[in-house]
């Protein structure tokens, strides 16, 4: 199996100047972990700014976030999304924090006219939850590129979504940049106030990577095959399930680079990814 190209964030920058329309716009997959990111400078909120200035301006954002989980797909079309504030136990600042992007409710329903493996729902009553705009705060802090979500039907297999997410690639054509946002590990029960993280979430995690380097996509898909570990970093899979939504989408060779490739926490894996 052909290596993939692999460069630096250095790189990225050179080839993003190159798109033209014809061009398909990057990938993201983005390990989002604690809220306190979208206003904290970190580690994790520097590499999420760091992209956000390497990348072309998207002319519109589509977020598949662990935080909207639906019975039945969803899409938001709302011209004015709602930051929602959907955690607890968190310092007043962090409520007051607000993503005031705008909604792009023509490219939400082009979304929901591409997708053939369901029947699609408008949906006016969301908004932008903190899988998305925690990671967008950082990334693109003009909050100024229409935003839209992609619900996850919480009552479907891994397969459906990695077939699903296949049918949005000619977004990318269209300008409009997808990012999936999750945790490939994420295990909020065993979680420690530690730089460092489990033995078996580390684990996990470098499977995961050796499997997309690899372009053996159908292994992460199956990720209960991998037993315990898999149980251990995926008990319940709504933050795996974005990191589907970007590789499906990888053309033959595309180009692939992880940025914040860190397990911290005990049980958290912040690795993101790039492609394209
Ligand atoms: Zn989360």
């Amino acid at each position: 199996m052909a290596a993939p190209i692999m460069y630096s964030l250095t790189d990225f920058k050179k080839q993003t100047d190159k798109l033209s329309n014809n061009e398909l716009m990057p990938v993201l997959f983005i390990g989002h972990g604690n809220p306190m990111n979208a206003i904290e400078d970190n580690e994790f909120s520097r590499g999420w700014a760091s992209i956000g200035k390497k990348l072309t301006k998207p002319k519109a954002i589509l977020c598949v976030s662990a935080h909207w989980q639906t019975k039945g797909t969803m899409v938001t079309v709302m011209p004015q999304p709602q930051t929602i504030h959907d955690f607890g136990g968190f310092p007043e600042k962090l409520f007051q924090a607000q993503y005031p992007a705008p909604g792009s409710p023509e490219m939400a329903k082009e979304t929901a006219n591409i997708i053939r493996k369901t029947k699609v729902e408008l949906n006016h009553d969301w908004g932008l939850d903190h899988g998305c705009w925690s990671v967008l705060l950082p990334m693109f802090p003009q909050a100024d590129i229409p935003t839209f979500q992609l619900s996850l039907d919480y009552t479907q297999p891994p397969q459906y979504h990695f077939e699903l997410a296949k049918e949005l690639q000619s977004l990318r054509e269209k300008g409009v940049l997808i990012i999936g946002s999750g945790n490939i590990v994420h295990n909020l029960r065993l979680v420690e106030f530690s730089d460092k993280a489990f033995d078996w979430a580390i684990e996990f995690d470098q499977n995961i990577k050796s499997y997309i380097e690899q372009s053996n996509y159908q292994p992460i898909v199956d990720y209960q095959k991998m037993g315990k570990i898999a149980q251990l970093a995926v008990p319940t899979n709504e933050h795996y399930l974005p990191l589907l939504y970007s590789f499906a989408l990888r053309k033959k060779n595309e180009a692939l680079s992880f940025f914040n490739d860190k397990a911290t926490m005990g049980s958290i894996s912040m690795r993101s990814m790039i492609i394209g």
